[in-house]
């Protein structure tokens, strides 16, 4: 799969993606990665990307212009999105649509934001990564891009499964433990695993474990239960 990223700051990708489970997949050439800077695109002497807003008010829009030479330069575009609050959240069955595409090209704001007519000429698709504002769209392409390379086939390996995370049942996942099966705390007290856990009987801790999620599900996000 194809990441081109439109940014004034190219120098942050990859960035933490290039380490780890997506590290290693970007090696392995399981997905690649194009980040270019809007500002060669400008064309005066001075560089320019960004203009006062028509209308007044405070800050700097991106110059339509600008962005369009840039994202042009990438002959072959697919789909385009816009890092925006003002998008469709991103949730984990829309990163699971967006792993299926071959070339996503991802513009990143900064300053108030773009000029709304590159963003309608373009067909650009604004995603969201939650409610509330960032400095820029860089560290949210981060996220859009590290959720969705995890799903592209072979990047996990055996390491980890996504049939039972969070988000992919529509329920959040059960708790996790791991060795030793009895932990003592600095103060001395005793801290047990789940008894059920260390039963070794697979179909009991598989009910124990649904069990789990559906109570911490309704406990924490009932609003993903209302949405069955
Ligand atoms: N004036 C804009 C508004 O109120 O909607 C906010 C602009 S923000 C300071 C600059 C850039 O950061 C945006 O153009 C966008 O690319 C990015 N950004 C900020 N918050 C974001 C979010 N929650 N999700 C995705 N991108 C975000």
């Amino acid at each position: 799969m194809k990441f081109q990223i439109l940014t004034l700051f190219p120098e942050l990708f990859p960035g933490p993606l290039g380490h780890s489970i997506t590290g290693r997949a970007l090696n392995n050439n399981l997905w690649s990665l194009n980040a270019i800077n809007i500002r060669d695109f400008a064309t005066d002497k001075h560089k320019t990307v960004d203009d006062v807003p028509f209308g007044g008010g405070a800050g700097m829009v991106m110059k339509p212009d600008v962005i369009e030479r840039a994202l042009l330069s990438f002959p072959e575009q697919g789909r385009r999105v816009y890092m925006s609050p003002r998008g469709t959240p991103l949730t984990q069955n829309l990163v699971k649509e967006l792993s299926k595409e071959s070339t996503l090209t991802i513009l990143c704001g900064r300053y108030e934001g773009v000029d709304q007519r590159v963003l309608d000429a373009y067909g650009f698709e604004e995603i969201s990564i939650g409610d509330y504002v960032l400095t820029g769209g860089e560290m949210a392409a981060h996220i859009l891009i590290d959720a969705t390379v995890r799903l592209i086939p072979d990047v996990l390996g055996n390491e980890t499964t996504t049939d039972e995370e969070s988000f992919s049942n529509g329920l959040l996942e059960y708790p996790h433990y791991t060795r030793p099966a009895n932990w003592t705390d600095a103060s001395g007290q005793d801290h047990p695993v789940p008894e059920i856990l260390t039963s070794g009987h697979h179909g009991k801790i598989g009910k124990w474990r649904q069990d789990q999620s559906l109570e911490l599900t309704r406990n924490r996000r009932p609003d993903l239960l209302s949405d069955k």
